[in-house]
C-alpha cells in the first residue's frame, strides 16, 4: 500500500499542464511514456550549482526539445553535440545556447556548417587527420576552442567507451602540439565511460591528462572531464555525484595548467535518467516470462543488450498482496533478442492485462525508440509525481497535491 496511487497527468503535448489521467479507465493499449520535468530541473540545477566548473548537457542522452528547453531553464547554456543533425536541432531550440561538437570524427560539411551557419567555435579531435579537416573546414579560423581526446580506461564504468574515440600516449604530444598552433584555446577532454561507478574513473584519467601536458610542455586552457556521471539502477547504486565533483575539483587544481584555465563536464545520462519512465502493459505470461509492449526496439535496449536493469512497479488498483518474484521480459516484436534478462521484481500474481511502470529510462532509454515490426510509443503525459529513484536530494515518491486514487 505505499507508492501504487501516483497520479498521471495526461495531455495532448509534454508541455501542456498536469491534469488527472486514471490509468484503469484508460487502458493505454500501446506504451506510454512518463516525462517528470522537475526531476530534470532539479537534476540541471544541482549541477549548475555545484559542479565546480561548466555543465554542457550531452544531447544524444535525450535529445527531446521539451527536456532541452527544461535544462536551459534550469540553468545549462552548453550543449555537448555530436551530429550534424544535433547542432540544427538545438540552434533551432535554444537558439542562445553554446554548442560545442565534441565527436572526435566528423564530416567536413557538417564542421563547415557548425561553424558557419551556427556559430560553433569549440570541435574536439583524436588525430592529425581531423585536425586538418577542422583547420580546413573553417577556413583556418584563428578563434577555434580545440579539445583533444584522450584515451582513457573504461575499467570503473558499466558501458566502455575506450576503444573507439582518443588519442593514445605515444600520439598525444604532437597533436596537442599542432593543435595548439591551429588554436585560439587548447582543452584536452576525455570520456571514461558511461555510468562510471566511482571517483576513481576521473581522478585515473586526470592523471593520463597530467602526463599528456607534462609530455607535451604546453598551455591548456581547458580541461573537459565529459560525460560518465552515473545514475542508481537496481544493483548499480553509486556513490553520491558530490564524491565526484570533489575529487575532480581537487585533482584539477593540483594540474599544471594556467590561472585562467577552465573546468568542463559532459554529463548526458546524469541529467536526464530521472526525466522519463514508460508504462507497458502485459500481453501474455509464460511461467516467470512476462510478454510486455515495449522492448529491446523500443526503449529497453540497454535492458536487452547490456543486461541492466531497471527498477520495476506494478500498477494495480488494489494493490497486489503477493510477494515479489522475479521475472524476465520478452518484448512485441517477433525477434528472439528481443529479450530483457532482469530479473525483474514484481508480485508473483502478475497477469496479462496489467501494467507495469519501468523507471530510469530517460537516458538512452526513450531517445534510442525505433518502429521496427510495427511497434511504438506515440503517447507522452506529463507527470509531477517522484522517479522510481532519485540521486538529487531527499526523495519522496508520492506528491500530495498530484495524487489521485486510482
Ligand atoms: C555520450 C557522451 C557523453 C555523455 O555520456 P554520459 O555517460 O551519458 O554522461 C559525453 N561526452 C561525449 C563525448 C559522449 O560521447
Amino acid at each position: 500500500m505505499h507508492n501504487h496511487h501516483r497520479a498521471l497527468g495526461l495531455a495532448s503535448t509534454p508541455s501542456n499542464a498536469f491534469t488527472g489521467f486514471d490509468i484503469a479507465r484508460q487502458r493505454p493499449v500501446n506504451p506510454v511514456t512518463l516525462v517528470r520535468p522537475h526531476a530534470a530541473a532539479r537534476a540541471a540545477r544541482f549541477f549548475a550549482e555545484k559542479f565546480p566548473g561548466r555543465s554542457m548537457y550531452a544531447v544524444k542522452a535525450n535529445p527531446s526539445p521539451d527536456l532541452l528547453r527544461i535544462l536551459w531553464d534550469s540553468g545549462i547554456t552548453h550543449y555537448d553535440v555530436a551530429s550534424i543533425a544535433e547542432v540544427r536541432l538545438v540552434a533551432r531550440t535554444l537558439p542562445e545556447a553554446t554548442l560545442c561538437f565534441m565527436h572526435p570524427v566528423k564530416a567536413e560539411e557538417a564542421i563547415a556548417e557548425a561553424y558557419f551557419t551556427h556559430g560553433v567555435r569549440t570541435f574536439s579531435l583524436d588525430s592529425m587527420e581531423e585536425l586538418k579537416k577542422i583547420v580546413r573546414a573553417t577556413g583556418e579560423a584563428t578563434d577555434l576552442t580545440l579539445c583533444v581526446r584522450l584515451r582513457v580506461s573504461s575499467e570503473h564504468s558499466k558501458l566502455s567507451l575506450a576503444s573507439k574515440f582518443g588519442a593514445a600516449p605515444g600520439e598525444t604530444k604532437a597533436l596537442l602540439f599542432a593543435a595548439r598552433q591551429a588554436a585560439d584555446a587548447l582543452g584536452i577532454c576525455f570520456h571514461v565511460g558511461s555510468q562510471a561507478m566511482t571517483p576513481e574513473a576521473y581522478t585515473g584519467a586526470l592523471e593520463r591528462v597530467r602526463a599528456a601536458i607534462v609530455e607535451a610542455a604546453v598551455m591548456v586552457d581547458v580541461i573537459d572531464v565529459g560525460g560518465g556521471f552515473p545514475s542508481s539502477y537496481p544493483g548499480m547504486e553509486p556513490p553520491p555525484l558530490e564524491r565526484y565533483f570533489d575529487a575532480i575539483h581537487r585533482a584539477f587544481e593540483s594540474l599544471p595548467v594556467s590561472y585562467s584555465s577552465e573546468l568542463w563536464c559532459e554529463p548526458g545520462r546524469a541529467l536526464c535518467a530521472e526525466y522519463s519512465s514508460i508504462v507497458v502493459r502485459v500481453e501474455r505470461r509464460r511461467g516467470a516470462e512476462l510478454y510486455i509492449n515495449d522492448g529491446a526496439y523500443g526503449a529497453l535496449f540497454d535492458a536487452a543488450h547490456l543486461g541492466w536493469r531497471f527498477p520495476v512497479e506494478l500498477m494495480r488498483e488494489p494493490d497486489s498482496r503477493a510477494r515479489d518474484m522475479a521475472f524476465s521480459f520478452y518484448g512485441p516484436t517477433c525477434d528472439d533478442m528481443d529479450h530483457m534478462a532482469g530479473p525483474f521484481l514484481l508480485p508473483a500474481d502478475v497477469q496479462a492485462g496489467d501494467y507495469i511502470e519501468i523507471g530510469m529510462l530517460g537516458a538512452y532509454g526513450t531517445a534510442m525508440r525505433t518502429a521496427f515490426n510495427g511497434f511504438g510509443c506515440d503517447e507522452t503525459v506529463v507527470v509531477a509525481d517522484e522517479p522510481m529513484v532519485s540521486l538529487y536530494g531527499d526523495v519522496f515518491r508520492e506528491v500530495a497535491t498530484n495524487v489521485v486514487t486510482l
